[in-house]
């Protein structure tokens, strides 16, 4: 007998039709002695029709109160997904996050999980039910709802797999693994049979939204049997995520190639060249809990320097407001926020061994005329800004240029 957790993403509990086909999947694993634990997301396009309805509401919603009704979506699916599993006559309970005592930081929109208390779930599964528990939510110390980000049904899984030692955590979504980019840019796409936990970390942090970063991580660092999987296939081994560094000459250079549409680049224009000046322009932005992500800072003339990094676009507005509010501060010229760009990656652990693929990815690009705004790179990832409406072509030239199709 193992335990199985199985997260099903909104595509796959998108209408009562999937919702029967999740329990019946779940009713296979029982009927061959399997404990399971089932998450579930919100059916699909709920979480983004909650947002709508907020923003019809509140131009600047109190964020405490967007929590309490970003977790209403999940909290259907998981009373749906009970009562689909029990007409099968088998005995499951629904729990919402708060219900399973995952506790959160306050950090509303993003809480991150502090902790899972597992003695009510741990006494229902040695009763014998299947549990269904709402992901992407939880609540702090306070008892107030929390949501933890866009995606972030995955990590409540992993995390619950972590917390209760699972033998595996299968992420059920609408493809069947993950691919050398995603198949909806480019049809040739591949499927790996597996990727390495430090690939799949650079993958999810650069854009791949196939699992959220967090879970990735969590996976990491409980070692976290983690499979993708499709929930529209009745077999399929779909992708593993390997933990082993057991790298052979064949290694593929590039394993896959990940982008970001939703990254916005933010310029300071002109500041002095002075000691400090990094840590007062991102310090406050920091407080205020906006993730920044590439940063350059590129040497002017005169003394003076051009400060760059991105952000995502819903943080673009509220990023410009604090750098305005300090300008004179700074003793910057001008701010300037450009929405229109996207973040392109080569990932790869063979990259390590292998020199001459930036200048590949570089020629490849210059031959579609495609501009490169930013450059960053690191040991198995190579990351560029390019502008939004050229991004499917670079990566389709990329991805055969690299042979990823082979
Ligand atoms: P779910 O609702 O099940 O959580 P998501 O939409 O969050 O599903 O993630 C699955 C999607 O991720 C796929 O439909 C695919 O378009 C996208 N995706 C992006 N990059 C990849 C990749 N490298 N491999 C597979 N899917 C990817
Ligand atoms: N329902 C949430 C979202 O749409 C969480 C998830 O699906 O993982 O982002
Ligand atoms: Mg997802």
């Amino acid at each position: 007998m193992s335990l199985i957790v199985q997260k099903f993403g909104g595509t796959s509990v998108a209408n009562s039709e999937r919702i029967n086909a999740v329990a019946d999947r779940v009713k296979k694993y029982v009927d061959n002695g399997h404990q399971v634990v089932v998450v579930v997301s919100a059916m699909s396009g709920e979480t983004n029709k909650l947002l709508k309805l907020i923003s019809e509401v509140n131009s600047k919603p109190d964020p405490r109160e967007s929590d309490v009704i970003l977790s209403t979506g999940e909290q259907v699916t998981i009373g749906l997904t009970a009562l689909a599993i029990q007409e099968r006559g088998i005995k499951a309970k629904s729990y919402t996050g708060s219900q399973v005592k995952i506790l959160t930081d306050n950090a509303h929109s993003k809480a991150r999980i502090i902790n899972i208390g597992t003695e009510n779930i741990q006494k229902d599964l040695n009763n014998g039910f299947v549990l269904v528990i709402a992901g992407f939510q939880g609540a702090d110390e306070q008892g107030n709802i929390t949501t933890l980000g866009r995606g972030g049904s995955d990590t409540t899984a992993v995390a619950i797999a972590a917390a209760l030692n699972a033998d595996e955590c299968q992420i059920y979504t609408d493809v069947d693994g993950i691919y050398t980019t995603d198949p909806r840019v480019v049809k040739n796409a591949k499927r790996l049979k597996s990727i390495t936990f430090e690939e799949m970390l650079e993958m999810a942090s650069l854009g791949s939204k196939v699992l959220q970063l967090r879970s990735v991580e969590f996976a990491g660092k409980y070692k976290v049997n983690l499979r993708v999987l499709s929930s529209f296939e009745e077999e399929g081994e779909g992708t593993i995520i390997t933990y082993e560094e057991d790298h052979k000459m064949e290694d593929p250079i590039i394993s896959g190639i990940a982008f970001n549409r939703d990254e916005a680049k933010v310029t300071v224009e002109s500041i002095p060249d002075t000691p400090g000046i990094a840590y007062q322009i991102l310090g406050p932005i920091a407080d205020q809990n906006i993730d920044v992500d590439m940063i350059i800072q590129n040497i002017g003339h005169d003394g003076l320097n051009d400060f760059t990094f991105t952000v995502n676009t819903t943080e673009l507005n509220k990023t410009l407001d604090i750098l305005e509010a300090m300008k004179e501060k700074l003793g910057a010229k001008k701010i300037i926020g450009d929405p229109k760009v996207a973040k392109l990656s080569l990932v790869g652990v063979g990259m390590r061994s292998h020199v001459g693929v930036a200048s590949k990815m570089f020629r490849t690009l210059s031959e579609e005329g495609i501009n490169i705004s930013t450059i960053s790179t690191s040991e198995i990832k190579i990351s560029i800004l390019i502008e939004k409406e050229s991004l499917d072509s670079a990566v389709q030239a990329l991805h055969k240029a690299f042979n990823l199709d082979q």
